[in-house]
């Protein structure tokens, strides 16, 4: 099985990569992606997309009916920004914006989205309906996602299927990741203030210790995934961060905690939720404190329909090869485009984009992450492939 859109990716290889290598150059933080918004919007009016910008802030939104009367439209989406980290990797691309860095990929993404667009404006006679191109501001905890679902980019056109894909420096080049259920987790915000008494170092008894109280909230709260959770589901307890006291002769009256809980399904997220409040309060009122908990949800799971999975692998399938497709791994990391997934049928994937030999092989926000580009052609065209099999009807039913 073959598919004519590898052939046009590759034709435009190098202007993708180029257009990478400018975004990585000109990296903008969430809500801020003013010049990628003006990039993007201007690739996409060339192509003859009708572009809708400042949707859910600094979002664009790209039109392109195909050349057959159809009812559906499939919906591609990308996300457009960087982090607040200063680069390290010494490249002629590398960052030119002091502590700000593509360091998630997103780049790639856009750059991908271009060539999607691209390659799918070439080939208008292939499908019927319409394909609706979604860059999307602001996915590392911002909300960006539904800042353009609340500013309506899932209507007029309604969206039937939604695709999506992340560039992965834990996948080798050449492989990529295609599963049905949750593939990324919910996450959580949890913060735990710790109410004691302050005092005098040397007269405990006069006390009560703020931070002896949250050290055992940190080892009482590991004991939730160990001994409440069924040993069969996935799920995260971090405190990731601790303040309590200014001075070695002061006992502290209080302390924060701050940390994230990870989930595939809403039994282990509520679980996780009540055993930490439970666990946290109980320990504190032990020893004679005060535990206030607050747990701010983040995003949902990211959950794959079966159906558009299935096409993704078949597009995959096509492109990479059938052994190359690793339907298995999952992460706890969290994305939102998990918003997306939950109003609309749809598939996220991840594409590989490590490769050892060159270094390029850093976990995904580290200041020296970087990856393959050799692998921004095959995301092209599984996507393009994808996307024309859903406008021809695939990619709907069971699941
Ligand atoms: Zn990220
Ligand atoms: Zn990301």
């Amino acid at each position: 099985m073959t598919t004519p859109f590898l052939a046009d990716a590759e034709a435009i290889r190098d202007d993708i990569i180029a257009i990478r290598r400018d975004l990585h150059m000109h990296p903008e933080l969430g809500f801020q992606e003013v010049r990628t918004a003006r990039l993007i919007a201007d690739k996409l009016d060339g192509l003859g997309y009708d572009v809708i910008a400042g949707v859910g802030k600094t979002g664009v939104v790209g039109l392109l009916s195909g050349a057959q009367p159809g009812e559906r439209t499939v919906l591609l989406r990308f996300d457009m920004d960087a982090l607040p980290i200063q680069e390290e990797n010494d490249v002629p691309y590398r960052s030119q914006t002091p502590g700000i860095m593509h360091a998630c990929g997103h780049d790639a993404h856009v750059a991908v989205g271009i060539g999607v667009a691209t390659v799918l404006a070439k080939h208008r006679d292939l499908f019927p309906g319409a394909i609706k191109l979604m860059f999307q501001p602001a996915e590392e905890g911002l909300g960006g996602a539904m800042s353009m679902i609340d500013d309506g980019v899932l209507k007029g056109p309604d969206v039937d299927i939604a695709l999506g894909l992340h560039v992965a420096s834990m996948l080798p080049l050449g492989q990529v990741v295609v599963r049905s259920g949750a593939l990324l987790a919910a996450a959580d915000k949890l913060e735990i203030v710790v109410r004691g008494r302050g005092g005098h170092a040397a007269h405990p008894d006069q006390t009560i210790d703020a931070v002896a109280v949250a050290s055992h909230i940190v080892v009482a709260l590991q004991t939730i995934v160990a001994r409440n959770l069924d040993p069969e589901q996935p799920g995260v307890v971090t405190v990731g961060s601790i303040h309590a006291g200014e001075a070695g002769n002061v006992i502290s009256e209080t302390a924060i905690m701050r940390g994230s809980i990870r989930s595939f399904s809403p039994e282990v997220r509520d679980l996780l939720h009540r055993r930490i409040r439970e666990v946290a309060t109980g320990v504190a009122i032990a020893l004679g404190a005060q535990a206030d908990v607050t747990i701010t949800l983040g995003v949902d799971p990211t959950v794959n329909a079966v159906a558009p999975t299935e096409v993704v692998y078949q597009a995959a399938a096509a492109v990479l090869g059938e052994e190359n497709i690793n339907t298995t791994y999952r992460t706890m990391g969290g994305e939102d485009f998990s918003a997306v997934l939950a109003r609309v049928p749809g598939n996220f994937f991840f594409l590989g984009a490590r490769n050892d030999q060159q270094g390029l092989n850093y976990p995904h926000h580290n200041p020296r992450f970087d990856i393959d580009e050799s692998c921004l052609s095959a995301g092209v065209a599984i996507l393009c492939d994808a996307a024309v099999r859903c406008l021809n009807g695939e990619g709907v039913g069971a699941g």
